[in-house]
């Protein structure tokens, strides 16, 4: 792990290839305890950081960025409760192919294993060795229980975290500050160098909630994949956004239909896909996905 200021720890190399092992996660030590930032999604990883968290504190809070698995697969494995957007536990309690945009998820569905089977199926391709931990630790969904609409503030010792809703990658996405010590995890609502499954996003509050994290005196940036970084790339994201909505906007002027577009229009120049999920997923339609996605969300505006 890396440390990223004084007192936040982060692990940005698990998003990135060779490793490929979910998204990027961290936690924050204060007088107070150890407040955690999204979890690990391998088992392995999670169990062994587990110790090492503990003897910097106990675990006051874990906060979700939003409820895609890559993100909320490790909160089983530590103490303390999860805080979130209301609608991430909704979103834990919908059936699973409603929210998810991948069809892998309709696989797992379909032989009747709901998210645990999902989440094996994960494990599974991302680290198999974990598997067995699934089952010694009798794994469950550990879902949030504490939830708010807007901003929530908490206090451990001598921190401030602030959780602001900011939707863009999924309706329910937040972003966590902590101004003592000016980093900011932003989730999936930023990537770095990566472009990120569109399949949930709300492409015109996206670029809203973008720009006002750039308002924001922020000296790091944690991204949801990808490695840590600053607001220049946060900026430079959020043109990559904006581009993807005008080069949709044409192709509805266009005449297109949401085929013809999906067929014709691509982001992947632009930024390229993330190389995980590639690695896992060839030719898993990432883009089409992608495409279709902002195609409905800006035929309705
Ligand atoms: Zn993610």
């Amino acid at each position: 792990m890396k440390q990223a200021t004084a007192n936040v720890h982060v692990e940005d190399q698990f998003s990135v290839p060779p490793k490929c092992r979910g998204s990027n996660w961290g936690f924050l030590v204060t007088s107070d305890g150890v407040v955690m930032l999204d979890t690990p999604m391998v088992p392995r990883t999670a169990v062994e950081r587990r110790s090492e968290i503990a003897r910097k504190g106990e675990v006051r809070y874990i906060i979700n960025t939003h409820h895609h698995v890559d993100h909320v697969t490790g909160n089983f494995f530590f103490p303390g409760p999860v805080v979130s957007h209301q609608s991430v536990r909704e979103a834990f309690l919908a059936p699973l192919a409603s929210v998810s945009g991948s069809e892998r998820v309709d696989e797992a569905v379909k032989i009747g294993q709901g998210t645990i089977g999902y989440i094996r199926l994960l494990v599974g391709e991302h680290d198999p060795e974990s598997l067995p931990l699934l089952d010694s630790e009798k794994y469950q969904i550990k879902m949030p229980s504490i939830t708010f609409s807007e901003r929530l503030r908490l206090y451990v010792g001598d921190h401030t975290i602030e959780l602001i809703h900011l939707p863009g990658h999924t309706e329910g996405h937040i972003g966590v500050y902590i101004p003592e010590e000016r980093v900011f995890f932003t989730g999936d609502n930023f990537c770095n160098g990566t472009q990120p499954s569109l399949a949930h996003c709300m492409p015109l509050e996206w670029v809203a909630s973008l720009k006002l994290i750039e308002s924001i005196e922020i000296d790091v940036v944690v991204p949801g994949h990808g490695e840590m970084c600053s607001l220049k790339e946060v900026a430079a994201f959020r043109r990559f956004i904006e581009t993807c909505i005008e080069m949709t906007r044409s192709a509805i002027r266009e005449g297109k239909s949401k085929e013809q577009a999906a067929e014709t229009v691509s982001f992947e120049k632009l930024y390229p896909s993330d190389r995980c999920q590639m690695a896992v997923h060839p030719g898993s339609g990432m883009q089409r996905r992608n495409v279709s996605r902002l195609y409905e969300k800006l035929s309705e505006q």
